[in-house]
Formats: structure tokens, C-alpha cells, sequence
């Protein structure tokens, strides 16, 4: 007897070469069989004829931290199909705090900022200081740690040296690219690939620096795949939305404290301080992550104005910076192996609003960029090995029960499901808390908190596949 049969979606499950119709039986949160119709009773039979199914969507990179927008994040993704996402920034203890009452029942890991003004004073922190961020971080449920270099830089050869000490901790390490010498551009890409010196190390959004802030942005993403094709220890993602995501907050000068902002005003014609934002503001260039009441929205003109005024200006905040072919081409290039040289299709949404996987990048399929067998290598089978979640990604016999299903028509996501269990149902998100995915140092943290954990090792070596 199977706890759960979904019945005649088309299943693409490109690790198992499944692309067309079938049933999916599931069993203790795991899945039980995969095939045409399949006999045998279940508990429960839900028939998806006319939707596909896929692995559950793993978005490689995301924000909880209510500082980047709201608490909303883990319910912005489930209602967006996503069941399992990376944190990229923090703070830790606001995220898993805002579990009990923000969690939608999906599966994160989250990555603390090691950065100034943040987790570390200066930037120019010792290795004492990164070693004592990096075990506490791990210890209290992180998977490792984030460079957010492109917004707030340390010197380049201690994010060098951070990068060395999260590894030879066994932490997760990702790097948005710059330093207090290179920006966030196509220089500030390559000097962290060098820094990296062969060490494993995920780089954040390669589109983010694609977008001309020094070449014509066709020759910066030339560059990039270059770069990437030369150094296969750089695993990567890139988003598709047009908008990305950063902060307004100005200092006491009334300068912009994020180096992204400042590019983005720059690039709008406006200046990198306060009447700069104002002006963007009014010109409906910058836009204002608003709590909307369960989940954030954008705004922007003189409404926003009054709001970032309202909060001093700390509020985090969006530009349409990202031009289009340069997103394409990093979705769609491919090493001499066969392997995607950006391993994933991410958002860097979250409680940012544009948790877009399906409504924008299911029109990479439809536009014959990707097949849909690699979309979903891309959203689920390729993001979950750079996790080291070898359960999921994939729909074998006795992985982990995690689905999306979606109107491919609409691109509209229908029902999600986590180790078997509904998460998106009927248009609501009807499960709780989360899974949170940690070290074996941070087990203890997070069951604590009343929280499931799954370890994994971000030291154990991921090889990467072809795409299927
Ligand atoms: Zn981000």
C-alpha cells in the first residue's frame, strides 16, 4: 500500500532518462516506484493528468533574512514551487527564528554573511576572527558562509584567505564577487576566480556581472564563460529576472553604502548618494522592497520615496539592471564535456519578489534555449548536487519525496510536495516550519529549535554531469 500515488503527469527526471508520462508512488517520504501505470493501492490517488512533474525546484540562491525585504520568504517560494532553497546571506538567527512562524514546510540552508559593517568590524578581519565566524556560524545551524563582496568588499587577500579557512573547515563558501580593489563587474569575477586559486567555491549570480559595467555586456559574458570553462572549480548559478536585489540605505554623509547601488545609479545616470536615490526613486528607476502583508512586493515613484524616507533610508531595494541576452547565454552555454558551465538557474529572490524558476525561466524552454529535460537538470539535479543532497534532484526509488508539479501552459506552479508531504496545495501554502540543512556541527542547533536537520558535507567533492 503506497501512502501517495500522483497519477499521469509527464515526469521529466533527466538522472533516470523518465521524460513523458507516468505515475509517481511514494512511501514514507520516499519515492516508491516510478513507471506507467502503476498497480497497487495507495492511501491517497491524485490524478495530474495534463502537468508536469519534476523533482522538487532547488533555488541555488535566495534571501530570507527579513533585512533583504520581509519574513516571507520561505512562503514566496513554496507559492512559487520551490521546495528546497540556499540562503545567501543571513542573518542566521533571524531566519531560523522566523521558522515557527514564517516556515512553509520547505527544506533551506543557509549561508551567514561574513562581511562589514555585518559579522565582521573591518574588512580586513584576522583569520582568528574568520575562524571564530565560520565555527560559530556552523555550529549554531549555518552551512557555511557568504563574501558579499559586491556590496559591502573586504581587502582581496583576506577574501582570498576567507575562502581557504571555510574549506579547510568543511563549510560551504560562496563569494559574490569583489573586493575593495574590483566591483561587482566582470574584473571583480575574475579576481575572485583567481583568489579561489583551484579551491572549490560557489560564485554567486554570474549574470550580475555581465550587465556592461565595464565592456559591452556581450564581451563581459564571453569573458565569464571563458573564465568558467578554464576553472571547473567555480560552480555557479545565474538568475533570469531582470531585477536585482540590493539595499538603499545611505550613510551619515548621505552616501550609498552598497557598492551594487551605487553601480546601479551610476549606471541610471544619477549620483551614488541620497538625492541620488531620491531622484531613481521619482524616476521610477530604484525600486522599494515593501512587506505587502504576507508577502513583498515592489514599489517605486513618489510612494517609495516617502516610504525610504520614512525608514531612514534602510530598506532593501531593486533596479531593472540585468540586460537579456547575456542571461540567455549563461543558461544556455555548455563546456567541451557536455556540462553547463553555469551549473544552475537560480533567483536571488526569495522575500525579494521575483521567485520567477517557473514563470520566467520555463520560457527559456519554450524559446528552444533549454530542452526541458536540462531546465530541470538546472532547477533540481544540478543545484542539488552542489548541495551534496544526493537524495534529492531526482526521482530514483528511495529518494526523497520532494516534487513540483506546474502548468506548463501557464507557467504556474499547481502543488509541491516535501518528502511526501503537501506543501503547495490548491494556491495556498499548507504546511509549516522547515527542514534545514546543516553540517554535522549544527545538528544539535537546529533540532533544538524543533526543526528536522539534514547533514551533509560541504567538504566531499562534487562531480559535475553532463547535461541529460
Ligand atoms: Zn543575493
Amino acid at each position: 500500500m503506497y501512502d501517495l500515488l500522483l497519477k499521469g503527469a509527464h515526469v521529466v527526471d533527466p538522472l533516470n532518462g523518465v521524460n513523458g508520462v507516468a505515475d509517481v508512488a511514494i512511501t514514507d517520504g520516499k519515492i516508491a516506484a516510478v513507471g506507467r501505470d502503476l498497480e497497487g493501492e495507495a492511501k491517497e490517488t491524485i490524478d495530474l493528468t495534463g502537468l508536469v512533474l519534476q523533482p522538487g525546484i532547488i533555488d541555488s540562491h535566495v534571501h530570507l533574512g527579513t533585512m533583504w525585504g520581509s519574513p516571507y520568504g520561505p512562503r514566496m517560494l513554496a507559492m512559487n514551487g520551490v521546495t528546497t532553497c540556499l540562503d545567501m546571506a543571513g542573518p542566521l538567527d533571524d531566519i531560523l527564528d522566523n521558522v515557527p512562524q514564517y516556515g512553509a514546510g520547505i527544506n533551506m540552508a543557509i549561508l551567514q554573511f561574513a562581511s562589514p559593517p555585518f559579522t565582521f568590524k573591518t574588512n580586513a578581519p584576522s583569520q582568528q576572527e574568520m575562524i571564530d565566524l565560520i565555527d560559530k556560524s556552523l555550529a549554531d545551524g549555518a552551512l557555511g558562509v557568504k563574501l558579499l563582496g559586491g556590496h559591502y568588499p573586504l581587502k582581496p587577500d583576506v577574501s582570498s584567505l576567507l575562502v581557504k579557512t571555510a574549506l579547510e573547515r568543511r563549510a560551504y563558501v560562496a563569494w559574490h564577487a569583489g573586493t575593495s580593489e574590483h566591483g561587482s563587474n566582470i574584473e571583480g569575477m575574475m579576481e575572485a576566480v583567481e583568489m579561489a586559486d583551484g579551491y572549490p567555491l560557489h560564485l554567486a549570480h554570474i549574470n550580475a556581472y555581465c550587465r556592461g559595467a565595464i565592456k559591452n555586456e556581450l564581451e563581459e559574458t564571453a569573458i565569464a564563460i571563458e573564465k568558467l570553462k578554464a576553472n571547473p572549480n567555480i560552480f555557479c548559478e545565474s538568475y533570469i529576472s531582470p531585477k536585482n536585489g540590493t539595499r538603499l540605505t545611505c550613510d551619515e554623509q548621505g552616501k550609498i553604502q552598497s557598492k551594487v547601488t551605487g553601480n546601479c545609479l551610476r549606471h541610471f545616470g544619477f549620483s551614488e548618494d541620497r538625492d541620488g536615490v531620491r531622484k531613481a526613486l521619482l524616476a521610477q528607476k530604484a525600486f522599494v522592497v515593501y512587506d505587502a502583508g504576507g508577502y513583498s512586493d515592489l514599489m517605486t515613484g513618489e510612494a517609495a520615496l516617502e516610504m525610504w524616507e520614512k525608514a531612514g533610508s534602510d530598506v532593501g531595494g531593486s533596479f531593472n539592471i540585468n540586460p537579456p541576452i547575456p542571461r540567455v547565454q549563461l543558461a544556455q552555454a555548455k563546456r567541451d564535456d557536455g556540462s553547463f558551465v553555469v551549473d544552475a538557474i537560480s533567483t536571488d529572490g526569495g522575500c525579494i519578489p521575483r521567485n520567477v524558476i517557473l514563470s520566467q525561466g520555463l520560457s527559456l524552454v519554450k524559446l528552444d534555449i533549454l530542452s526541458l529535460s536540462e531546465f530541470v537538470q538546472k532547477t533540481s539535479l544540478n543545484p542539488a548536487r552542489m548541495l551534496r543532497l544526493t537524495n534529492k534532484g531526482h526521482l530514483s526509488v528511495g529518494a526523497d519525496a520532494d516534487i513540483t508539479v506546474y502548468d506548463y501552459a501557464t507557467q504556474t506552479p499547481k502543488a509541491s510536495f516535501v518528502e511526501g508531504r503537501k506543501v503547495l496545495w490548491n494556491g495556498e501554502v499548507v504546511a509549516k516550519s522547515a527542514t534545514v540543512i546543516c553540517t554535522e556541527h549544527g545538528k544539535q542547533a537546529i533540532e533544538a529549535r524543533g526543526m528536522k536537520a539534514i547533514v551533509v558535507d560541504p567538504g566531499e567533492q562534487v562531480k559535475r554531469i553532463k547535461a541529460l
